[in-house]
């Protein structure tokens, strides 16, 4: 019998290339998404879903997300022949995103509000014994000055707004992407380059759907 490693190795693979289809060009991304496992992040009940282009549900209302989402955001983290330094994740979830950024960047810290999916995560993550990753059980919307500054910031969740802690924990030089809310209805990712102290390029992309981005932790 083919373990489960083994069995999934294909399925890695497939999903890669619909990210790819769906438009992501970037090779290491693509790389790091033929690379980690996506059901070792989800109950073993959506196993047989866990390799198509879809966000899932991970229990207390959130979801994992879309895998060429995912892609996407992490793509535009990286500016031309640069690999990304110091990453932060807001919004951890089930894990799985901060494992792909992990195979990306030399250090990655994620911050999750919602203790159990910060305790879940921890356990899901434990077998791949990641030495670059940290996970924080905290309040994202604040930001990790203890650590900053970041050279990329990412959010899984959609705020009605950049929360201010981020873009002043964001490097000189620095990109920050996250999903945020037009109406209730509408949300758009947006890019925002920090380009001097007190001057930040904000660029408008697609059309996306994420979560609540939500203030204190539970
Ligand atoms: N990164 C995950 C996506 C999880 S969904 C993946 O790999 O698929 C988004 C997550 O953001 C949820 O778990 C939600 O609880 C969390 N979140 C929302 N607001 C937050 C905040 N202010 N600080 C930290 N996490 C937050």
């Amino acid at each position: 019998m083919k373990s489960a490693a083994e069995r999934f190795a294909g399925h890695r693979q497939a999903l890669a290339a619909k990210v790819h289809a769906a438009g992501v060009k970037h090779g290491k991304t693509l790389e790091a998404i033929a690379t980690v496992p996506r059901h070792a992040f989800m109950d073993a009940g959506l196993h047989a879903q866990a390799y198509e282009d879809s966000a899932l549900p991970i229990g207390h209302q959130q979801t994992i997300s879309k895998p060429s989402v995912v892609a996407r955001m992490i793509e535009i983290l990286h500016k031309p022949k640069h690999q990304l330094g110091k990453v932060l994740e807001i919004g951890t979830g089930c894990g799985y995103q901060a494992a792909v950024l992990s195979l990306l960047a030399q250090e990655v810290y994620s911050i999750e509000r919602i203790r159990p999916l910060h305790d879940m995560a921890r356990e899901k993550l434990r077998p791949f014994r990641i030495k670059n990753l940290r996970l924080i059980y905290g309040d994202g919307i604040l930001g990790l000055p203890q650590a900053a500054p970041f050279d990329a910031i990412i959010l899984a969740a959609a705020g009605l707004g950049i929360p201010d802690a981020l873009l002043d924990q964001l490097a000189i030089g620095g990109r920050l992407v996250a999903p945020v809310a037009k109406n209730e209805k509408e949300q758009q990712l947006v890019m925002v380059e920090r380009m001097s102290s007190h001057r930040y390029q904000r660029t408008v992309l697609d059309e996306v759907f994420f979560v609540p981005l939500q203030s204190g932790v539970v």
